[in-house]
């Protein structure tokens, strides 16, 4: 499943590639699962909008869109009543498209000719000519717009932009482990398995441990920590595991600085100890038992 650093290389590459074109129109597959706001509801927040940036929001990617909707165009034509203009207006502002990879989700940027994959379930065709599709085999990926003020809020703090001070508010009294508090999404967004584990390992703390026990100070290694491991992996390009590409179809390489992660068994890079693999809620946790405690 990407995580932050993937989501970020991602929505990095589509800014890239897709910001400031516009898209004429919508073609949405008829499987319902990817849909969280109604097909014709995403069509028409969509079309006719120019794409003014794509960023990442937790593990989301979206697209600010600018411009009238069809719908609003269509109600201008309409003499609609007075007051609708000021709602246009705000749809006008704050329309979003929020995709969620899930777990196989992927966008692609390409010609129209390039033939539509299986599990293809949304193609918008850009002004310029090219299609960005989004495609998912599993299903468990997202689509939704977001049309209220104050732009989409995915819940939790960003762990990039999160102070010392709020970062140890947020573990104190929480009797859970601290693996799952970080995986917590109501806490801090965009943290997944992998760069819990790699945090924990740099910042010294075994997985299991409570979260209200840890120490003022080790949570502020820990904050470090989580930081340093998400921005070199965004600096990497994110993981490549399973079928994870960026929007340019590149592989991401930080799977090649994993201390921990997925190396059970395996010689612990700082002291040789082998490193251990517990289950702490359904997930597995790697650790050191020595530089870890
Ligand atoms: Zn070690």
């Amino acid at each position: 499943m990407p995580e932050l650093p993937e989501v970020e290389t991602i929505a990095r590459g589509l800014d890239k590639r897709v910001a400031e074109d516009m898209i004429e129109s919508v073609w949405i597959g008829s499987r319902p699962q990817p849909l969280k706001s109604p097909a014709g509801v995403i069509a028409r927040t969509l079309e006719g909008k120019r794409i003014a940036r794509v960023h990442r929001a937790g593990k989301h990617i979206v697209f600010d869109l600018e411009g009238e909707s069809r719908a609003s165009q269509k109600k201008k034509g309409n003499r609609a009543v007075r007051g609708q203009t000021r709602l246009d207006a705000s749809l006008r502002q704050c329309a979003q498209w929020i995709v969620h990879l899930g777990m196989t989700g992927r966008m692609v940027v390409c010609q129209p000719a390039a033939e539509i994959a299986k599990h293809t379930h949304l193609i918008a065709k850009l002004a310029s000519g090219r299609e960005l599709r989004f495609i998912d085999p599993r299903m468990f990926g997202k689509l939704s717009v977001h049309l209220q003020s104050g732009g989409f809020d995915p819940g939790g703090v960003e762990p990039l932009e999160v102070s010392e001070e709020r970062f140890i508010a947020l573990f104190r009294g929480r009797k859970t482990p601290i693996k799952s508090a970080l995986l917590n999404q109501k806490l801090l967004r965009g943290v997944g398995n992998i760069y819990a584990d790699e945090s924990l390992f740099r910042a010294g703390i075994r997985p299991r441990r409570r979260a209200a026990a840890i120490t003022r100070e080790q949570l502020g290694k820990l904050r470090r920590a989580v930081r340093e491991v998400l921005r070199e992996a965004i600096a990497l390009g994110g993981s490549s595991i399973s079928d994870y590409v960026d929007a340019d179809g590149e592989e991401g390489f930080f799977q090649l600085r994993h201390r921990v992660y997925g190396r059970e068994g395996a010689p612990c890079l700082v002291c040789g100890t082998a490193i251990r693999r517990v289950v702490l809620a359904g997930r597995s946790s790697h650790y050191c038992s020595k530089c870890q405690k």
